[in-house]
């Protein structure tokens, strides 16, 4: 059995992504700020794919700025809130205790240059709620960032309510969307957002393009200088392949939505209720509000990192959190934020599945996730003090 349970890292490309890609590889190559038909081929591709990408936030095709992922978006748009609001005396930012890294490292370097950062407290479940939000602005609050769902818990924030409370106190809200754009019905308009950032390869689209949404009168700062490339505010020469292929995996994730939703859930929940048998493991993150394909859950007494060798060698590809924190000894501060303790912290596992993956193989998960476990127990120091008592267990 071979089963790819990882979707929150990347996905697969689509067929239907790589065959609209592979013409602007092969015969549409032409760089689309070149006058001759080759390259103006290449800009209605681009203008086009701009087009659809609006359309599925609902959003102007002018708001919408190419990048090269999710990270370069994120980074451009915290850095635009910051620096229109040095213009006006106004240097403090708020955000969340569990946003990506190209969240948190962004806000740690503008910390450097003198600006505020508040991170909110996230609730136990993995839930921000919007009188938080509202009791931490400011006079002088510039940027309200908090992310659309969690990549390692899943659970899905109050974007709407968030964004109506910035919106009233006229503040700019930015929400790092990469893991809900194809998974979450998202209208810019109606959920009260000022700056939006997706990633491709979230979403059966190819890595390393991205898009930023930003409301028409905002203006952009580029992070990138040279030519005047996405209207001068992001500069290169555009990945016309990746945005196409962006394009075309985002509007067929839309058309599907509800569908591959409907079957992500049921599958989910079969894995959340296989899991929770185990003794001593608790699910992370809100049992409702996740992502429809988000299961991640810690077991106490083993390590994480041991879980996903051994369950690779049963043809199951899983994680334990966030792929950029995997290989480092520190446990997730995702995690931390809703107030694991670093013992159980190490232990989770996270299984965020796509659409393909069947019920058979959800119960093969199951199955295996339970092996693995007792197997680890069994060779654990940890374990054995704590079924001795000389450790208190921390969960049930
Ligand atoms: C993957 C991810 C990113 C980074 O996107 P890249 O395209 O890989 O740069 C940012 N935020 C979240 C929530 C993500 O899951």
């Amino acid at each position: 059995m071979n089963i790819y349970a990882d979707n929150a890292a990347t996905t697969r490309m689509s067929e239907k992504a790589l065959n609209a890609m592979l013409p602007y590889f092969r015969d549409v190559y032409g760089n689309p700020s070149s006058l001759h038909s080759i390259g103006q081929r290449a800009n209605e591709a681009l203008w086009a794919a701009r087009e659809t990408v609006a359309r599925c936030i609902n959003a102007d095709p002018k708001e919408i700025t190419f990048t090269s992922g999710g990270s370069e978006a994120d980074n451009q748009a915290i850095v635009t809130a910051a620096k229109l609001g040095a213009k006006k005396g106004k240097k403090h930012i708020i955000s969340t205790a569990f946003e990506h890294h190209a969240v948190l490292h962004t806000l740690n370097k503008l910390q450097k240059e003198g600006y505020e950062i508040t991170l909110l407290d996230v609730h136990e479940n993995g839930l921000v709620s919007p009188e938080q939000v509202a009791e931490a602005i400011r006079d002088d609050t510039c940027l309200v960032t908090v992310m659309f769902a969690n990549n390692e818990i899943g659970t899905v924030q109050p974007i709407k309510e968030i964004g109506e409370v910035c919106r009233g106190k006229k503040v700019l809200f930015h929400t790092d969307a990469v893991q809900a754009a194809g998974h979450l019905f998202i209208d810019v308009k109606d959920m009260n957002v000022d700056m939006l950032s997706i990633s491709a390869h979230k979403f059966h689209g190819p890595k390393g393009v991205g898009a930023l949404f930003c409301r028409k009168g905002i203006i952009l700062s580029s992070i990138i200088e040279g030519g005047a490339q996405e209207r001068g505010k992001r500069a290169g020469t555009e990945n016309i392949p990746g945005i196409v292929g962006m394009a075309t995996a985002l509007e067929d994730a839309c058309e599907r939505l509800d569908e591959n939703a409907a079957k992500m859930k049921k599958t989910r929940d079969i894995l959340i209720n296989g899991l929770s048998q185990i003794p001593h493991s608790v699910l992370n993150g809100d049992r409702e509000k996740r992502l429809p394909g988000n299961v991640n859950f810690c077991f106490e007494g083993i390590e994480g990192e041991s879980i996903l060798l051994l369950l690779d060698d049963k043809g199951i590809s899983a994680s334990s959190g966030s792929a950029c924190t995997s290989g480092s000894l520190e446990p997730s501060h995702v995690l931390l934020a809703i107030g694991r303790p670093h013992e159980i912290a190490h232990g989770s596992l996270r299984l965020s599945i796509d659409e393909t993956v069947s019920e058979e193989e959800a119960k093969y998960i199951i199955d295996s996730v339970k092996e693995t476990v007792e197997l680890l127990r069994g060779m654990s120091p940890v374990w054995r003090d704590l079924m001795s008592g000389k450790q208190k267990f921390i969960t049930k």
